[in-house]
């Protein structure tokens, strides 16, 4: 899938939306892009899923590891295309992500499956969750990259569409200023941010 087409379907499916938003990572943003809007078309997924899974062809991989909830559906259809287990991390009383249900054994390879990368921030914290676990993690895969290949994170990591989308930090927000109300689309509990 070439970017454009991948812009198209997170158009035409009404994943990328405009306003006014606070990301997870608590930066502000006037574009919100919900690809669970993209992931409730199974069909549409699993192109997404397999124009991915190409990338990591010649990857070793066990296991699917993704941050609840955002990137769970991208990585069981991952998963199940590139012939490993799938399992998510998620957030424990303290706001920390952690394998609560879930097992990796030292020396899995360990691919992890992000639907929207910002400032990276929940991505490393997969990653630091699967490290601990004794897992080797082999690359990130995630569809859009908001931080236009910005983000560094120390292992292979490809996005299908890498774009440097406008945030704002919330003092020098130009929306905050003129006084629009805020959405806060994200799962993870305000308290909890980065
Ligand atoms: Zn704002």
């Amino acid at each position: 899938m070439t970017p454009e087409e991948v812009e198209k379907l997170l158009e035409s499916t009404g994943a990328i939306r405009r306003g006014h938003f606070q990301l997870s990572s608590g930066l502000h943003s006037p574009v919100y892009v919900q690809c669970a809007l993209l992931f409730q078309h199974p069909g549409q997924t699993s192109r997404v899923a397999d124009a991915l899974a190409q990338w990591f062809d010649n990857t070793p991989v066990d296991v699917v590891a993704a941050p609840a909830l955002g990137g769970i559906v991208l990585g069981y259809e991952l998963a199940r295309q590139l012939g490993a287990r799938a399992v998510f991390v998620e957030r424990n009383p303290e706001g920390r992500l952690a394998l609560r249900r879930f097992r990796v054994n030292p020396g899995e390879h360990v691919l992890v499956a992000e639907d929207v990368l910002t400032t990276g921030g929940s991505t490393q914290e997969t990653l630091d969750v699967v490290k601990q676990a004794g897992g080797n993690v082999v690359g990130i895969a995630a569809v859009l990259d908001r931080s236009g290949g910005q983000v560094k994170l120390g292992v292979p990591l490809r996005a299908l569409l890498s774009q440097k989308l406008e945030t704002y930090s919330p003092e020098q927000c130009p929306l905050c200023r003129q006084g629009q109300p805020i959405e806060k689309p994200g799962s993870r509990p305000v308290s909890a941010q980065e």
